[in-house]
């Protein structure tokens, strides 16, 4: 498991792969509440976010958390910010995800 720091709160953060194959940073110990599980049987793989349904039924595997739901400079997302605010968040991280995969000369 690779381990890396939150730009915005310093937390360890692990960075996955969603299904839609974009970065995503998780919080690295599994949390039974969490709505996130990789999709294969190692967790090397891609990540799924459940949906309700799936959040209801019970899994053996472990879940985990979005860091996106926990960091405490992402206030945009916590309850009541507007879906603009949300998508600027949103926007902000996966331009921070690309500048991590293609470095700019
Ligand atoms: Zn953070």
């Amino acid at each position: 498991m690779e381990l890396e720091r939150c730009r915005s709160c310093n937390a360890a953060i692990r960075w996955v792969t969603t299904e839609k194959g974009k970065g995503h940073p998780l919080n690295p110990d599994p949390d039974a509440g969490g709505n996130v599980v990789f999709v294969g049987p190692t967790e090397q793989g891609a990540v799924h976010f459940m949906t309700k349904d799936e959040m209801a039924a019970p899994t053996s595997r472990p879940r985990y958390t979005s860091h996106f739901a926990t960091c405490p400079q992402a206030r945009t997302w916590s309850r009541g910010v507007t879906p603009a605010a949300r998508a600027r968040t949103q926007e902000r991280f996966d331009q921070e995800t690309r500048d991590r995969e293609e470095p700019k000369a």
